[in-house]
């Protein structure tokens, strides 16, 4: 035993509040702890994997590339098998808890708590993407590198920008939001045509009477509760998966991409913490104090960072929501899963900062208007797009595109933008969570409380 040893199981003593333990126990005891506390364990996967990665990557050089890129392929097995493990359930848990989240209460109730929580999401959005761009023109970081030279050197291809609709086709594109055929549509993994056909679903459910609507809420409380039971064995792995996903980035991401872009990356993380500081403020302000609120949702943070996709963390932030943050389960059930398909106000920030960030790089004008079209698109574009990783880079070609930035500058930060994902990621599930919060708070007086609850039960 060591003194650091002994150091930690005092702090971890002094968290636990059990008193002082004899130090010959500390080490078993560190143990214990990390089997059961799941964040730590994450904590520890992400640093060693960080490690794991410098070392073999570009930083540490102990690998050629060939090898390092052969050898982060292989660690990060464990932790893309855990992403689709848990996106196995998010569509069958999407559609149970929206569906149970609106039949269980009254269409008043419904009004009122879609009207707070989508309110709750522009709004956020709006601010996050106001924050980016103000950042950026203050910071200015596209004037301190060299936009022609690393599009000359960039070797990685760029996304593809979609073309931006006109008015013409904007009928045309509302309609295909729309859910057509039921099953075909649980099917197509379009997440805004499944939350839409559930709310489709659930508003008709509260319609029928009671003894009609009890059997299919039951069988949906059952499908809620198999799903997180699933995600309960697969969050074990969590570790791992977070060892090895972080290893292949860090192992991929060089000091030298990040280098060159290191003022854009820093105004994004500037920019995302000022967002989170935000949101816990809001958090604060629903009742919730910061660090009761970061305690809490230590996991699914910790996982967003890890996975950069809120999708595959939304069974945790539910959970952790209602188990954890003690929102009603009511509001979770419809919030979280909604949110994780349209709130990305982390998104709208970084698409708000990498939009001004090019336009200096090539020296173009944006003006007012530039940026108020930066603003609503990447609002709007967090409606309509998946919380899954790299979707953000992906719209901002269309954003770039449509302000006239060369749109192939992306490949200037397509190197650190998996990292920027994992924060901006971070900030998007915060958000949802939040959001839980609020609207719990101040929407309560609509809600009915006696509704019993699954997704406690299935707390991970
Ligand atoms: N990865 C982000 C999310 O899942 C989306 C993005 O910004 O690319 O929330």
């Amino acid at each position: 035993m060591t003194v650091n040893d002994a150091d930690t199981n005092n702090d971890i003593e002094a968290d636990n509040g059990n008193g002082t333990k004899p130090i010959m126990r500390g080490r078993r005891r560190l143990l214990g702890l990390l089997r059961q506390r799941l964040w730590l364990q994450v904590l520890v996967g992400m640093a060693l994997g960080i490690a794991f990665g410098l070392a073999i990557g570009p930083t540490g050089g102990l690998l050629s590339p060939s090898a390092a890129s052969l050898v982060g392929n292989w660690v990060a097995l464990p932790g893309k098998l855990f992403i689709l493990a848990i996106q196995f359930v998010v569509i069958p848990l999407v559609v149970a808890s929206v569906i149970r989240g609106i039949a269980g209460g009254s269409t008043g109730q419904l009004g009122v708590i879609g009207i707070w929580t989508i309110g709750f999401f522009l709004v956020f959005t709006v601010i996050a993407a106001i924050i980016g761009i103000g950042l950026a023109v203050l910071i200015k970081p596209g004037t301190v590198i060299d936009g022609a030279n690393n599009i000359a050197t960039a070797t990685t291809p760029t996304p593809e920008a979609a073309t931006l609709p006109g008015l013409a086709e904007f009928p045309d594109l509302l309609v295909s939001i729309f859910p057509r055929d039921p099953l075909a549509t649980f099917v197509s993994g379009n997440m805004l045509q499944i939350v839409i056909a559930a709310v489709i679903i659930g508003v008709a459910m509260i319609s029928i009477s009671s003894e009609q609507r009890r059997p299919l809420l039951d069988l949906l409380a059952s499908v809620q509760a198999v799903a997180m039971a699933v995600v309960a064995v697969v969050l074990r792995f969590a570790p791992l998966a977070v060892f090895g996903l972080l290893a292949q980035i860090t192992a991929q991401v060089g000091v030298d991409a990040l280098l060159s872009t290191a003022v854009y990356v820093a105004t994004v993380i500037l920019g995302l913490a000022i967002l989170f500081a935000l949101y816990l403020a809001t958090a604060a302000w629903a009742g919730t104090p910061p660090m009761k609120f970061l305690r809490a949702a230590r996991e699914p943070l910790l996982l967003a960072f890890s996975t950069s996709s809120s999708a595959a963390v939304m069974p945790v932030s539910l959970a952790t929501s209602v188990g954890k943050l003690g929102a009603h389960a009511a509001v979770a059930r419809f919030v979280i899963p909604l949110g994780t398909t349209i709130n990305m106000g982390g998104t709208a920030l970084y698409q708000g900062v990498a939009a001004l960030f090019l336009a200096q790089v090539f020296g173009v004008e944006i003006g007012l208007t530039g940026m108020i079209l930066v603003v609503v698109m990447a609002t709007g574009a967090a409606i309509g797009s998946p919380g899954t990783p790299g979707i953000g880079i992906i719209i901002l070609a269309t954003i770039l595109t449509s302000i006239g930035v060369p749109a192939a500058g992306i490949a200037i930060i397509l190197g650190v933008d998996r990292i920027l994902d994992m924060c901006r990621t971070v900030a998007n599930v915060t958000g949802d969570l939040v959001a839980s919060q609020f609207v719990s708070r101040y929407a309560t007086d609509h809600i009915d409380t006696a509704e019993s609850d699954s997704v406690k039960e299935a707390t991970p």
